[in-house]
């Protein structure tokens, strides 16, 4: 059983459930602990406790935990993507390059533990002098989805920690795994007790502590819509000072396909961009808006490359989609197949679910390509979170960028062209947080910001050195010596 920590101890949950493989649900991956308000209260506690010893350590006892969680990472990147893949039902080699990330984040952030600069201004009185420092917010509560089990906790908890604030994590109920094994390294990365705590759980059952405990000082939240709301409610309502909040949601990412695109480089920026990750991805290119003059090479190709992906167990040889990542989760994904067939647009490929593949009951689904959608429908317009693209065919690229801003959401946008002022245009104009010139949509980078705007996010970028903005706090000093 692999309980909780809290205030540095490991603590039997109020409840215990059992975490299971997407890819074969008859293999569970390891029984979890699930905290109450009771315990999660009893971290937050220990969290605030931790503040005055965790401030008092140096930069650099800070940079080294952050460097040995990170060097430990690495070193067990083929173990850690085998129980990411296992849990979460991401292929085994996106499961390495995810856990390689996270691994990479930590170490960025042991270096950004050392350089917390400041300013040094005249005052505009005489004899006066103005100092502009950071300091820590205080206790943070993470709060993170499933889709990514470690590199989503590691790019809250990393910058959290190194600019010197103590931490309640809690991750996804059906992700527990990744994030036990994370808490277990920082267990032994020699922080004060307290600094670090896990809880986890569900997020009626512990998430609302974490919200409205006016010890919390900032809430930094990964995860839907819905619930990124109900954060930014208790945030502001809750008793006593508000919370600081950052809230990274949904996305129904465009990625536009020009006349002048380069054929393969577009389906390949298609492929991985919608299907990948089995399109669980809050990047991922949900709608192919294609100009006319390339539309029908584009679907004919990117419907051959579609039946060359290979769904299967996330770690079998060869799997190139894997599983769903649960029951309600497909459910999801097939009824929006069903609205896009009523709503008029044609399936071009797949759509079809399997209760087994080779013998292995799983959530299975076949890679969906939907055509001739328009920018008004529901498949068009709404998060699905599955293997599952519209092609929007439009008249030229005024149009394309019309529709590709045609949204609430504003997280990542795409476009393929051959041309530097298409390219530049696009840039320009894609009313997005990232924007890709003939890349995949999804895919990131973990040294620069990372985020969107609409509906996508909300407060200050993560990470890179932009993550200094949600975790520390301004001073300014004025000193008349
Ligand atoms: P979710 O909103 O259901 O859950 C996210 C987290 O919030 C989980 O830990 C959950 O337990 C917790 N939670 C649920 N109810 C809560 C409550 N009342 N109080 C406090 N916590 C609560 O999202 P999910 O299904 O885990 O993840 C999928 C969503 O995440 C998609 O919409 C996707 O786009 C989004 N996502 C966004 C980004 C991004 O950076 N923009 C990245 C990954 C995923």
């Amino acid at each position: 059983m692999n309980k909780n920590f809290i205030g540095g101890e490991w603590i039997d949950g109020a409840d215990a459930a059992d975490n299971v493989n997407p890819s074969d649900t008859r293999d569970v991956v390891g029984r979890y602990a699930r905290a109450d308000a009771a315990q999660a209260r009893a971290a937050i506690a220990a969290a605030h406790g931790a503040l005055p010893r965790w401030a008092a350590c140096t930069p650099q006892q800070r940079a080294d935990a952050l460097e040995q969680v990170g060097n430990e990472i690495a070193a067990r990147q083929a173990e850690l993507a085998d129980l990411l893949a296992r849990e979460e039902g991401k292929p085994l080699a996106e499961a390495k390059g995810e856990v390689l990330r996270a691994a990479h984040i930590f170490k960025f952030f042991a270096g950004e533990a050392l350089r917390v600069a400041g300013e040094l201004l005249a005052s505009t009185r005489p004899g006066l002098s103005v100092e502009i420092t950071r300091e820590p917010v205080g206790v943070v509560s993470i709060i993170t989805p499933w889709n990514f089990p470690i590199a989503i906790p590691a790019w809250k908890i990393a910058p959290a920690l190194a600019y010197g604030n103590a931490v309640v994590f809690k991750p996804a109920d059906l992700v527990p795994g990744c994030a036990w094994a994370l808490a277990e390294m920082l267990s032994r990365a020699g922080l004060p007790p307290g600094t670090f705590n896990l809880v986890m759980g569900r997020g009626r059952d512990v998430g609302d502590t974490l919200l409205t405990d006016p010890r919390v000082a900032a809430i930094t939240f990964t995860g839907s819509q819905d619930t990124g709301r109900k954060v930014a409610r208790a945030s502001i309502e809750r008793a006593g000072p508000m919370a600081k909040f950052q809230l990274e949601m949904g996305g129904k990412n465009p990625l536009v396909v020009l006349d002048d695109a380069d054929l393969d480089q577009a389906v390949a920026c298609a492929i991985n961009g919608a299907y990948f990750s089995t399109g669980q991805r809050c990047t991922a290119s949900s709608r192919l808006v294609v100009t006319q003059g390339i539309h029908d090479r584009f679907v004919t190709a990117l419907v051959d490359r579609l039946k060359a992906l290979k769904v299967g167990d996330a770690r079998a040889e060869g799997t190139t989609v894997g599983p769903v990542v649960d029951a309600s989760q497909l459910a999801q994904d097939t009824d929006y197949i069903e609205v896009g067939r009523r709503e008029g647009a044609r399936l071009a490929f797949g759509g079809r679910a399997f209760e087994a593949l080779e013998g292995r009951p799983g959530f299975y689904l076949e890679p969906a390509l939907f055509v001739e959608a328009d920018r008004a429908m529901r498949i068009s317009r709404e998060e699905i979170f599955g293997p599952v693209a519209a092609v929007i065919r439009v008249r030229d690229a005024d149009e394309a960028l019309a529709v590709a801003n045609d949204t609430e959401f504003g997280l990542s946008a795409g476009v393929c062209t051959t041309s530097l002022k298409s390219a530049a245009h696009f840039k320009r104009h894609l009313q997005a947080g990232m924007v890709m010139v003939n890349a995949p949509t999804a895919g990131v980078d973990p040294h620069v910001p990372f985020g969107g705007r609409k509906g996508s996010s909300h407060g200050p970028r993560e990470q890179g050195r932009y993550a200094v903005e949600f975790y520390t706090t301004v001073k300014t000093a004025y000193v008349n010596p």
